[in-house]
């Protein structure tokens, strides 16, 4: 299920996402959380930078600073993990329509990336994750996953998505039992998405 509004962070500095990171931290941590999601979009200027209201800015960095503790949370019971899937989004692709060359397959089910354009993202992140050993998918959807999981049987996923969709993942993955790791999409509106390729190869 998509925010009900767009965001688009991929312009905010990347201290921000430091921030993100430390805040993250500490709540994984179980310590105070010093600085609240309030302070952050003052001093980042959010509202401004992205046109979200204060109340869409508040949903989007709480969901943020959540995942993040979370992954720190999980981050050494995933590194025991030896067979794992990169979940990708399809909403990354460079084209939605014919001009990507991925082949859907039903059975599964995922887009199969061909590998047609240099500098989309699904590209890169597929060359990526496979010379680490991952299998990856190209997901139509958030549904899929428990699909996939019940056929293939991973131990460890890394998933990318955007904070409501790596949320419900996240359930699904604690009720199989399997390791997880996100990376939240850094601009939503369900096509032409971004994540940041550095923080999932740190994350792989
Ligand atoms: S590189 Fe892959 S995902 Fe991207 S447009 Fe081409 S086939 Fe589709
Ligand atoms: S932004 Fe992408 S991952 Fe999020 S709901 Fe839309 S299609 Fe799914």
């Amino acid at each position: 299920m998509p925010y009900k509004f767009t965001f688009d962070l991929s312009r905010i500095p990347r201290f921000f996402f430091m921030e993100i990171a430390r805040i993250g931290y500490e709540k994984g941590m179980h310590k105070r959380v010093s600085k609240t999601a309030q302070d952050m979009i003052r001093k980042f200027k959010l509202e401004e930078a992205t046109g979200l209201d204060i109340s869409e800015a508040v949903v989007l960095l709480e969901d943020l600073i959540e995942l993040q503790a979370r992954n720190l949370m999980e981050r050494e019971r995933f590194m025991q993990t030896q067979k794992r899937a990169l979940f990708l989004p399809h909403c990354s692709r460079k084209h939605m329509d014919s001009h990507c060359h991925a082949i859907f397959d039903s059975s599964l089910p995922s887009y199969l990336c061909r590998h047609c354009s240099p500098d989309c993202l699904i590209n890169r992140a597929t060359t990526l994750a496979e010379k680490k050993g991952y299998d990856v998918y190209v997901l139509p959807g958030g549904s899929c996953v428990s699909k996939i999981l019940r056929i293939k049987r991973y131990e460890g996923v890394v998933g990318v998505a955007c904070g409501e969709e790596v949320k419900l993942s996240g359930e699904v993955l604690k009720g199989m039992d399997v390791s997880g790791q996100a990376v939240p999409l850094i601009k939503n509106g369900c096509a032409n998405t971004i994540f940041n390729v550095e923080t999932l190869l740190a994350t792989l």
